[in-house]
């Protein structure tokens, strides 16, 4: 469906944005106020926003938003969705919020097959706080704390959260994107759309990952942060459904 005005409507006009040059939260920003606007759904939504760069989305959004305690946005929509199973409920978080402080919440809130959707931002850093090392980020990576890169020995391995969360049977529909490139973009907007009415058709739980730039804590220009996410992330985290039980899939 085609936008009737070219600004999204739940998207607020004339807010100067507090994201980076070159980040990817703004474009998933408008992707969502896109969809909301096209599925209609911008005046039954409630949108959850986390802890992290993102804390700020209720200054972009026009719908309603909730401030998480950090982690907690999984659980706060579980309780969102429970009491108000009409509304449309969404939960924004990224990968420090969601898969480190948030991993318990995150990962039973799957176990359960909650029905609202969670949009989660991978830009394996921790991106408000200053550049240090994420569950997310890959081996060999240069961090505010880990300066010689991620070393296995001492730092573990990446954390898969959507590869865990893609196994519960409650959950119907997990997708990997990124939103480096306008072909990703629109691949983001379709799996996006997917998760909306795999909610709207409760049928089960749903998940988008995506992998997005930060050019800030990666010190990449816009450019190269584009190329590093299909060069290395992408290796690590592989695009792609990672489970689809829509309609018995
Ligand atoms: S620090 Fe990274 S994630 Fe945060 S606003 Fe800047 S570019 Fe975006």
């Amino acid at each position: 469906m085609k936008l009737k005005n070219e600004w999204p409507k739940y998207y607020k006009k004339d807010v100067v944005t507090h994201y980076c040059p070159g980040c990817g939260h703004g474009i998933v920003h408008r992707l969502i106020a896109e969809l909301l606007e096209e599925m209609d759904l911008g005046k039954k939504t409630i949108g959850v926003n986390p802890a992290g760069c993102a804390v700020l989305a209720y200054k972009y959004f026009d719908f309603d938003m909730i401030e998480s305690a950090h982690g907690r946005g999984t659980a706060l929509a579980t309780g969102i969705k429970r009491t108000r199973p009409d509304l449309f409920v969404l939960s924004y978080q990224g990968d420090g919020d969601l898969s480190a402080i948030g991993t318990a919440e995150t990962i039973h809130s799957a176990s359960r097959g909650e029905l609202f959707t969670l949009v989660f931002i991978n830009n394996a850093v921790y991106g408000m706080t200053g550049g240090q090392m994420a569950p997310t980020s890959v081996i060999g990576q240069k961090t505010t704390t880990s300066p010689l890169g991620r070393n296995p020995k001492y730092d573990g391995h990446p954390l898969h959260i959507t590869d865990i969360i893609a196994t519960f049977p409650g959950v119907a529909y997990a997708e990997r994107t990124a939103v480096n490139s306008p072909k990703a973009i629109r691949k983001t907007k379709k799996a996006l759309k997917k998760a909306f009415q795999t909610q709207l058709d409760e049928s089960g739980y749903s998940v988008v990952e995506i992998l997005s730039p930060c050019p800030t804590n990666w010190k990449m220009n816009t450019i190269d942060s584009c190329h590093w996410i299909d060069d290395v992330l992408a290796k690590e985290f592989p695009l792609g459904v990672l489970t689809d039980k829509r309609g018995g899939q």
